[in-house]
């Protein structure tokens, strides 16, 4: 197959309108419990029309329903039913006379959305969260849903914005609970990333090979960024082992008290039994109102548990959750820590990924001052407006 026999908006110019509709009569399918394989995706992709229901069922789009100047119902820009086409997502308003400018008014249903700016085919957009979400590499994902690399890269690093601004929304308002608490083994480390013999370019988009390296970037060594870290040690009564449990990641510049103390006081609860080897967390059993219990634990033996069987998950959690998903060329600490993000915010969402992150664009806007944000969380602080714009909605004036 060729890479355009994938591209939604290339079939789309090629079919005629009779196969189109017929295309548009697919039923409804509904939202799996898990993880759902390619054959159901291709469903919510099976024309653009399909995929352009899916993202506005599930909140990232939203097609404007009346004129925001005098009220009137708004219409679909001309005849274009092609889903593709730019004018499919525009709504206008023909009541000129009613407007104080007498101008026309138009708004698309892309405008203010993670698409404000794209060109990218609805359908490719699902197929690329499919795949990414999978932790497929980036240049699979071009090849198999057909997108050019750049695009590939460039919607990675929406996406990871995307989740790192969720996460810091849903830890603000104090929906992301602390790790441990009374009598839960959490293991604290620190790990080093990145560390990497030869430089790689600091262009977007360049993936600089070994062999073609030019001299002046030969023996630039990269350092790597430290990372803290702490993964509940969860005993797992049905198959006797340990196990790892929920876990956290942050980019430390230095590995000292007065860095680590205050994260390990954000991130885990009081009184959880704290393990760790390093000397900065001598002063853990003190911290007043915390109630740490603290034991040290020499990492190179790892552990056993009762019955005397190796465990080693914690240490093995580093980097099967972590390092092994995080690309060499995210050295510098800013992209580390977003990549960290997305392994937490993944772990987090282990059973209902696929769920997990429709849920999370659910409302999602983009303002070009303000970055991301949700349109729920604004209601919510103000329940009255949320009203007023539903019955707005409902009601256009004819
Ligand atoms: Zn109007």
């Amino acid at each position: 197959m060729t890479q355009s026999e994938f591209d939604v908006a290339t079939i789309l110019a090629m079919m005629n309108k009779e196969e189109l509709e017929e295309l548009q009569e697919l039923p409804p399918v509904e939202d799996p419990d898990d993880y759902p394989d390619i054959q159901l995706v291709s469903r919510y992709t099976a024309n653009e029309k399909s995929a352009v229901d899916f993202v506005t069922k599930h909140g990232m789009m939203e097609f404007p329903q009346c004129c925001d100047w005098c009220g009137s119902k708004a219409k679909t820009w001309g005849r274009v039913s092609v889903p593709g086409s730019k004018y499919y997502f525009m709504r206008r308003c023909g009541v000129k006379s009613q407007h104080h400018n007498g101008k026309q008014w138009a708004k698309s249903a892309k405008s203010g959305t993670l698409f404000q700016y794209s060109k990218l085919a609805i359908g490719s957009f699902i197929y690329f969260v499919y795949f990414w979400l999978l932790g497929i590499p980036y240049t699979a994902i071009s090849r198999i849903v057909g997108i050019n690399p750049n695009t590939v890269t460039d919607w990675a690093t929406y996406l990871r914005e995307v989740v790192v601004a969720h996460l810091a929304m849903t830890q603000e308002n104090g929906m992301q609970q602390p790790l441990g608490g009374p009598g839960i083994i959490v293991k604290i480390d620190e790990s080093k990333f990145g560390k990497r013999k030869y430089h790689v370019s600091d262009e977007p988009h360049t993936v600089t090979l070994a062999h073609t390296i030019t001299p002046s970037q030969r023996g630039h060594r990269v350092e790597g960024c430290w990372v803290f870290g702490g993964i509940e040690r969860i005993w797992d009564e049905d198959n006797n082992r340990w196990r790892a449990g929920r876990m956290f990641a942050e980019v430390v510049a230095k590995r000292d008290k007065a860095t680590l103390i205050p994260i390990l006081k954000k991130r885990v609860a009081p009184g959880s039994i704290i393990h760790s080897d390093f000397r900065a967390y001598d002063c853990i059993p003190e911290l007043e109102g915390y109630n740490f219990e603290h034991k040290k634990v020499n990492h190179s033996k790892g552990f056993k548990a009762s019955d005397g069987t190796h465990t080693n998950t914690i240490e093995g959690a580093w980097y099967s959750k972590f390092k092994r998903h995080i690309p060499n060329n995210a050295y510098n600490q800013h992209a580390l820590q977003d990549y960290l993000f997305v392994q937490m915010w993944k772990e987090i969402h282990k059973d209902n990924l696929w769920g997990g992150f429709w849920t999370m664009v659910d409302g999602l806007r983009v303002d070009d001052d303000e970055g991301i944000y949700w349109v729920h969380e604004k209601l919510e602080s103000d329940d009255e407006t949320e009203i007023e714009s539903e019955s707005e909605q409902s009601q256009c004036s004819p």
